[in-house]
């Protein structure tokens, strides 16, 4: 691979952005209107102490008349705790800086009187404080956190730790954003020798208070005191065994006493203590495990791939538990009100009957449709509906919900927006429109730039997919089509792709410990969980292909193998599957482009892709919103071409040289270099440049007289030429055969040169217009290259406007010497085709001295652009060939967050781009201004683009669409 085309650098990330938290605490909530569905619910049939129980929760819920505590606090004192429950709640859905998603939405459905268990949130401030006091929670968190408990007690007359009447909560992490899975969750706390006895004298259920104490027992051994899990879990089985069972539902009372004991011998021997019987303590230490857990690794990987911010923090959410494992008339579950893949709007999600909401998401059971939930329960299935429906309405988008029902009771324990696929994004957010939830305005706002390009990733060859046999199906989680080899284990994927294979992640089930494999894999395949599962919900928030709950697998890790119906695939085989339909196969298959790259191309008709112009609806209406123009980055005419059925109003920047390696030109190219006097390289230039104007022609034409960027030559000359190893070991062989041919002279001929223009540095070396500089005659001919096609256009009448633009200039008579040259040619060139055209000349703004003259600069020219790639190179002074092999410490260590090759480093290369655009118009109020590095088609680099006031980015053909829709939203935010 050249040096040059190394250069090219992806950009791919979801970015994040945080805001301030006091700001959002003002705002008054908004409110849902009052639900009916608490009031209506009729008491249950037979009361029971269980009975009781379920109904004093839904009476504390319902209390709606009481008086709101949301009154300002005092100056001094910083609150950290904010209640909800019996109708009210101190805090709203605005307020997630500080209560985090969860925490906001919580307090939203109380306010509406939602049926949710009452409780409280420790906010995002109290983890910051408990960091910043390292790792201690301060005095005052704690004595507010029992302040708000005894209020839990007093509202829900019940308490911690009681032999009597135990109150029993989950502690529950919930940052601003949602991390699914990636931080800890802790269920029955408050559980201990006595209220274990009280719990089962209040519910009449012994088995069903031990089943929920050894639960807790091993959640907090596990969570807390980080005793692994298979330490219980081994004691578990050996219980089981002991009894004679197989299922977990099947071990008695007696035998779960017997876990209990053994799981608290486990806790003291691991952590060297007994298990703590201070309920008070119990949920201090959960409370700071939950805090601890932000710090995980698998919470870090999960910021660095979504680029959330490390100083946020996670609020701590404490609730009253309802329980969905009390029995056959309890389950609980999760739900999305449209389909989170697709964005077909129907109900959607999956429920576990006698459960607890842990056993859903973490695919160890596979759950039922939610569909079926409506022959089982009718009734609490009918509330869902009602109340799920109303929380869609109310947010205005797809809710994903979590439910328990205990004893027929619902209850919701969360909603927040869905995560969906790029193709859902478009379709939820087109059909919103169309069904006047929202307006345009709202659909540009909430679809996910970066998520854009998964639509336009490639689907299977129809043929080749047929032509192979189905091996197994499974739930289709996220759509794409996938084919690697296979790896078992998240590692082994990482390993893999170094090594530059591709492949599929295949797993009995993902745990969150697997994000980095799951990352990198082409997609993701598991034998368990549902539509709902970590693996299903991650690979759709990734935009992975991902297909899970495949039953018919028999996946043996450890030996890297799996067993389907009698056949067997290994490790490293290869394997394909559809995750939209959920198929499988064993083998390789052809790709083909996606539907819209296949209407771009004219292969299928415009109004027979439905997801085509839902995406081009989408797109018009960012359109609408946006300041920033948009172009890319092309150089062919072919590229161009589909530049411009991306939305590219203008070429940002055409890169010269990348006409010369065609197989016709690089020995042109060559004989230039290699010309020892300047008649011989004229000579070789007169026959390059019929091809650069072909070329040029070719680009003006695809843009249909928008303007196009055309950049004079800029690799240093070496680029071109054979690598130095490849042509000593060639010459070496040719001398080994006796050769004395023509071909050995001019190979060592070639091999001169190569070491003449060998440069330490050659990204600090004779490059741009360096070389322009040693060898006016090759700006000449690009010159000429470029008027000549420019007049041919405007001869058919075809309106053209070319800029030509000068690389790497830092000092102004730089500019000036090129700018002459360019000038006398352009008007030598009109005269001889009798032909006058508007061209512009303009220089790129990449060497940090070039950002530090360019009031002189601007005087000169006609246009800046921001060459971003090589000005973060010279700013930081990181080679950007070089850069990857210490980047990874740099992020490991948190010295940069993200690659700034990737994403504007705004603190320093964003300030000397202000700087450039500031000294500019200074001096030139009409100069030009725009970016062509390849932060131009990075969504956080064009909102700070925004804010520069440049008139355009470039990006590459491909995250155009990208590039429209962040410059929207980008504009939006501004205003
Ligand atoms: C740049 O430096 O940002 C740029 C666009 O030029 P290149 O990547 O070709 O050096
Ligand atoms: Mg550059």
């Amino acid at each position: 691979m050249s040096e040059n085309s190394k250069r090219s650098i992806s950009s791919s990330k979801r970015r994040k952005s945080a805001s301030k938290t006091s700001a959002a605490r003002k705002k008054t909530p908004a409110k849902l209107s009052a639900a009916k569905v608490v009031e209506k619910r009729k008491a249950p049939r037979t009361p029971s102490n269980r009975d009781r129980q379920v109904k004093k929760i839904a009476s504390t819920v319902s209390r709606r008349n009481r008086k709101s505590t949301l009154r300002p606090t005092k100056a001094r004192r910083r609150k950290y705790v904010y209640f909800f429950g019996g109708g009210s709640a101190e805090g709203d859905q605005t307020m997630r800086d500080l209560l985090g998603g969860k925490g906001a939405n919580l307090a939203e459905m109380t306010n509406a009187g939602l049926p949710v268990p009452p409780g409280f949130t420790m906010s995002t401030e109290a983890c910051t404080a408990y960091y910043d006091q390292r790792r201690k929670v301060p005095k005052n968190v704690d004595e507010e956190m029992e302040k708000h408990l005894r209020r839990l007690e007093r509202l829900y007359r019940a308490k911690l730790g009681a032999s009597d009447n135990p109150l029993l909560v989950s502690v529950r992490s919930g940052a601003k954003f949602s991390m699914p899975g990636m931080m800890d969750t802790i269920l029955n706390l408050g559980l201990n020798d006595r209220a274990v006895k009280g719990l089962a004298g209040r519910t009449s259920n012994g088995r069903f208070a031990l089943d929920s104490y050894r639960r807790f027992i091993q959640m907090f051994g596990d969570v807390v005191l980080e005793i692994p899990k298979d330490t219980f879990e081994r004691e578990f089985e050996a219980v089981k065994t002991e009894c004679g069972v197989h299922l977990d539902s099947d071990l008695d009372e007696s035998g779960l006493r017997e876990v209990v004991v053994r799981f608290k011998a486990v806790v003291k021997e691991k952590a060297g203590r007994p298990f703590p019987q201070d309920p008070l303590r119990q949920l201090r230490m959960a409370r700071d495990a939950v805090f601890r857990s932000w710090q995980n690794p698998r919470a870090k990987e999960y910021r660095r791939i979504y680029d959330i911010p490390d100083e946020i923090g996670t609020a701590v959410n404490v609730q009253v538990m309802v329980f969905g494992n009390t029995g056959d008339r309890s389950a609980t579950g999760v739900g999305f009100t449209r389909n989170p893949a697709t964005g077909t709007k129907e109900f959607y999600g999956e429920f576990l009957i006698n459960a607890q909401g842990e056993d859903v998401v973490s695919g160890i059971r596979t759950p039922q449709p939610i569909a079926e939930l409506q022959d089982v329960m009718p009734r609490a299935y009918r509330e869902l509906r009602q109340i799920t429906s109303r929380l869609e309405r109310h947010y205005k988008d797809v809710q994903d919900f979590e439910f328990t029902i205990q004893d027929d009771q619902l209850f919701m324990l969360q909603t927040r927006n869905g995560k969906r696929t790029g193709h859902a994004a478009v379709v939820i957010a087109t059909d919103l429109v169309s069904e006047r939830l929202i307006k345009p305005i709202d659909a540009v706002r909430m679809v996910d730039p970066e998520s854009l390009t998964q639509l336009l990733a490639p689907v299977f060859d129809p043929q080749a997919w047929a032509a192979l046999p189905t091996m197994t199906r499974g739930l289709p989680a996220s759509p794409g089509a996938a084919c690697g080899q296979v790896v078992f284990s998240a590692d082994d994927a990482v390993a893999w792709s170094r090594r530059g294979r591709q492949v599929l992640l295949v797993r009995k089930e993902t745990v969150p410990d697997d994000i980095h494999g799951m990352h990198i894999a082409e997609g993701i395949l598991t034998a368990t969980g549902g539509m709902t599962s970590h693996a299903a919900v991650v690979g759709r928030q990734m935009g992975k292909p991902s297909v899970v709950g495949a039953g018919r697998l028999n996946v043996d890790e450890s030996d890297r193998i799996v067993t389907v119906d009698g056949k067997t695939f290994a490790e490293g085989d290869y394997v394909s599957f559809d995750g939209l339909t959920g198929e499988v196969k064993l083998g390789q298959v052809k790709t083909t482009p996606s539907e819209i790259l296949q209407v771009q191309s004219g292969q299928l008709q415009s109004d027979q892709s439905d997801i085509y112009s839902r995406f081009s609806r989408l797109l018009n209406w960012a359109d609408r919103f946006r300041r920033l123009g948009v172009r890319a980055n092309a150089d062919l005419p072919d590229q161009a071409e589909t530049a411009y059925a991306f939305g590219a109003r203008g070429i940002g920047l055409c890169r010269t040289e990348h006409m010369f390696f065609g197989d016709d030109r690089i020995s042109i190219v060559e004989r230039m270099i290699l010309a020892d006097s300047e008649v011989d390289r004229r000579e070789a230039l007169e026959e390059l440049l019929p091809f650069q104007r072909e070329d040029f022609y070719g680009v003006f034409k695809a843009m249909r007289g928008q303007p196009v960027t055309i950049r004079l030559i800029d690799p240093p000359l070496h680029e071109f030429l054979p690598k130095r190893e490849t042509l000593m070991v060639e010459i070496a062989r040719l001398e080994e055969r006796g050769d004395t041919s023509v071909r050995l002279r001019e190979k060592k001929a070639l091999l001169r040169r190569v070491d003449q223009l060998h440069e330490f540095n050659p990204m600090m070396g004779h490059r741009g217009v360096r070389l322009a500089i040693s060898y006016p005659e090759i700006s000449e001919m690009q010159t000429r290259a470029i008027v000549q096609a420019a007049c041919r256009l405007a001869k058919e009448g075809v309106k053209v406007i070319p800029e030509i633009m000068i690389p790497l200039v830092g000092h102004v008579r730089e500019v000036r010497d090129q700018k002459t040259v360019i000038d006398r040619v352009a008007t030598e060139t009109m005269q001889a085709e009798g032909v006058k055209v508007r061209y512009l000349v303009g220089t790129m703004i990449e060497v940090p001295r070039g950002v530090l003259t360019a009031d002189e600069i601007a005087a000169d020219v006609d246009f800046f652009s921001f060459g971003t790639n090589d000005l973060t190179q010279m700013t930081f002074g990181f080679s950007r060939d070089d850069v990857g092999k210490f980047l990874g410490d740099y992020k490991d260590k948190g010295i940069l967050t993200r690659d700034p090759f990737s994403s504007i480093d705004v603190e320093g290369v964003g300030m000397l781009v202000r700087m450039g655009v500031e000294k500019g118009r200074e001096v030139k109020p009409t100069l030009k201004l725009g970016v062509c590095g390849e932060h131009g088609g990075d969504t956080a680099s064009i909102n700070f683009f925004e804010s520069t006031g440049l008139d355009y980015v470039s990006a590459s053909p491909y995250r155009v669409p990208t590039a429209r829709l962040a410059a929207a939203q980008a504009a939006l935010k501004q205003t």
